[in-house]
C-alpha cells in the first residue's frame, strides 16, 4: 500500500507531523492509522501530439486523502516534480486545511510532471483535456473538485470543466474552482490565497503589537498567483516590498521595488531575472534578507536545517504549502520567529473556492464584499483557535494548526465509524 508513498520529503514530512500531532493530543491511535495513507491515488499517461507533431507522453495523477467531511478538494500542479508521493502529501495538507478552517470538503490534490513553460497554449490544453478526461471517472462537484495550483490557471479550469462538460452532455461548472468569472467563477478567487496570506500576517502583527507601516519589510519568494495579490495588499498597507523572486532569481531593493513594473514584467511569461535596471539576489540570499515579514509562496521544502538559521524574518508567513521542514520549524521557532503554518495561512484559496462551489451549486452570486469579509471571519477566528492550541499544548503554530485539523476529523470520523464495521 505503502509503495513509493514515502519517496517525497513531503510525504515524510507530513506523515512524522501526523505521527507527531497525534501523539502530543493522545489521538485516537485507530484515526491516526486511517489518516496516514490515502483513501485513493490514480495514475495516469496523458499522450498529447506536441505542434512540431510527435506524440509525447507526460504521467498525471489525483489522490484522494480523506473525504470524511465532504467531496475531495485540492489544486492542479503543472510542474517538474511532481510525482505521487508529492501529490500525496498536498493531498493529505489539503484535508488538514479543510478540516482546520471547518469546510465540508475532504483533501486531494492532482498534477501532471511538466515544465509549463515549455509547453504552447495549444498543447498546454490538449494536455489539460486529455489529463481532465483520463480522471473524470474520479472528480465531480459531489466527489472532488479540482482548482488551480502551481503552473495551472483560471484558463486550465476553464478547459478542465469544458471537457468534463462535454464528457457529460450537459454544463457542468462546479467540477472545478478557480474559474474566470465568465464561466461562473467567484469574485475575489484569484487573489483570495494572497490576499489570505495578508490577513494571516495582519493577525500575527496584531499578536506581536507590529505595526505595519512605510518601516515594515517584506520579501516574497515566488511571483505567482499567491505571492503577487499578497505583495500587493501589504503595498497597500504601506509595507515596504523589498524583494520578490521566481524561479529564475530574486530582485532586490532596500527601498522598495517597483511592483507594478515586476508584475508587468512577469505577465508577458519573463522571468524576473532579465528585468531592466535592477538588482538581481539569488532565491537562497532572498530567504536570509533582514526583513520583518518573509512569505514563502513558492514550493515545498526551501527553508530546511541548511539554511533556516539564515533566516531572519519575524514572522513567516507560509503561503506555498509545506515551504519549511520540521527541523527548521523548530529552530526558528526557538530563536523567536512567528510562524503562520501552511494549513491556516494559505486556506483563503479553499475558503473563496468553497465560496465558489456553493454560488455554483445555488446558481446565486456574492458580491466581492461578501466574500472577503466571511473569508476575513472564517481565517479570523481560526487563527484564534490555532494560537488557543499552541499556548494549551504549549507548542509550535505548526503543530497547533495539525491539532485543530486532526480534532475536528476525529470527531466526525468516529461518528460516521469504520465501513465495513
Ligand atoms: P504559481 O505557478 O502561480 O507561482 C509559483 C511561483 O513560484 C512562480 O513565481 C515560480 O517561478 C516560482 N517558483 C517555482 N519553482 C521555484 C523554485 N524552485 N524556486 C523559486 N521559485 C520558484 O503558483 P501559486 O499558485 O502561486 O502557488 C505557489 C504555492 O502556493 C504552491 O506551494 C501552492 O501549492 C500554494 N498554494 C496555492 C494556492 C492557489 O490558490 N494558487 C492555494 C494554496 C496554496
Amino acid at each position: 500500500m505503502a509503495d513509493g508513498l514515502f519517496d517525497s520529503p513531503l510525504f515524510k514530512d507530513a506523515f512524522e507531523q501526523l505521527e507527531d500531532a497525534a501523539s502530543i493530543m493522545g489521538l485516537d491511535p485507530n484515526i491516526a492509522e486511517r489518516l496516514k495513507y490515502p483513501k485513493r491515488a490514480l495514475q495516469v499517461a496523458v499522450p498529447i501530439r506536441l505542434d512540431h507533431v510527435t506524440v509525447k507522453t507526460f504521467m498525471g495523477y489525483r489522490v484522494q486523502h480523506n473525504m470524511t467531511l465532504g467531496p475531495g478538494k485540492g489544486g492542479i500542479r503543472f510542474h517538474p516534480h511532481v510525482d505521487l508521493s508529492e501529490t500525496a502529501a498536498l493531498a493529505m495538507l489539503m484535508t488538514f486545511k479543510c478540516a482546520l478552517v471547518g469546510l465540508p470538503l475532504g483533501g486531494a490534490k492532482g498534477g501532471i510532471c511538466v515544465d509549463p513553460n515549455e509547453l504552447s497554449r495549444q498543447e498546454l490544453q490538449s494536455l489539460t483535456r486529455r489529463y481532465a478526461t483520463e480522471i473524470s471517472m474520479i472528480v465531480g462537484p459531489n466527489i472532488d473538485i479540482p482548482a488551480p495550483d502551481i503552473g495551472t490557471d483560471g484558463q486550465t479550469m476553464a478547459w478542465f470543466m469544458d471537457t468534463y462538460s462535454q464528457l457529460k452532455g450537459y454544463t457542468v461548472p462546479g467540477v472545478v474552482t478557480g474559474k474566470p468569472i465568465a464561466v461562473g467563477g467567484s469574485l475575489g478567487r484569484a487573489e483570495a490565497t494572497g490576499k489570505g496570506v495578508a490577513y494571516c500576517i495582519n493577525f500575527a502583527a496584531e499578536k506581536l503589537g507590529m505595526e505595519i507601516n512605510a518601516k515594515t519589510t517584506v520579501a516574497i519568494h515566488g511571483f505567482g498567483k499567491v505571492g503577487i495579490p499578497a505583495a500587493e495588499d501589504l503595498r497597500a498597507q504601506g509595507a515596504k516590498i523589498v524583494a520578490v523572486s521566481d524561479v529564475s532569481g530574486a530582485i532586490y531593493n532596500e527601498d522598495g521595488i517597483d511592483l507594478d513594473a515586476a508584475i508587468n514584467w512577469v505577465k508577458g511569461r519573463k522571468f524576473l531575472k532579465d528585468m531592466p535596471g535592477i538588482k538581481v539576489i539569488s532565491n537562497e540570499e532572498l530567504l536570509a534578507l533582514d526583513v520583518d515579514i518573509l512569505i514563502p509562496a513558492a514550493i515545498d521544502g526551501v527553508i530546511t536545517k541548511d539554511n533556516c538559521r539564515n533566516v531572519k524574518a519575524k514572522i513567516i508567513a507560509e503561503g506555498a504549502n509545506g515551504p519549511t521542514t520540521r527541523e527548521a520549524i523548530k529552530h526558528l521557532t526557538e530563536r523567536g520567529a512567528f510562524i503562520i503554518p501552511d494549513i491556516l495561512c494559505n486556506a483563503g484559496g479553499v475558503i473563496v473556492s468553497y465560496f465558489e462551489w456553493v454560488q455554483g451549486l445555488q446558481n446565486f452570486f456574492w458580491s466581492l464584499d461578501e466574500i472577503n469579509n466571511k473569508m476575513h471571519a472564517i481565517l479570523r477566528e481560526s487563527f484564534d483557535r490555532v494560537v488557543l492550541a499552541s499556548e494549551t499544548f504549549d507548542v509550535d503554530m505548526k503543530r497547533a494548526a495539525l491539532i485543530g485539523a486532526l480534532r475536528r476529523l476525529e470527531k466526525a470520523m468516529r461518528l460516521r465509524g469504520l465501513f465495513p464495521s
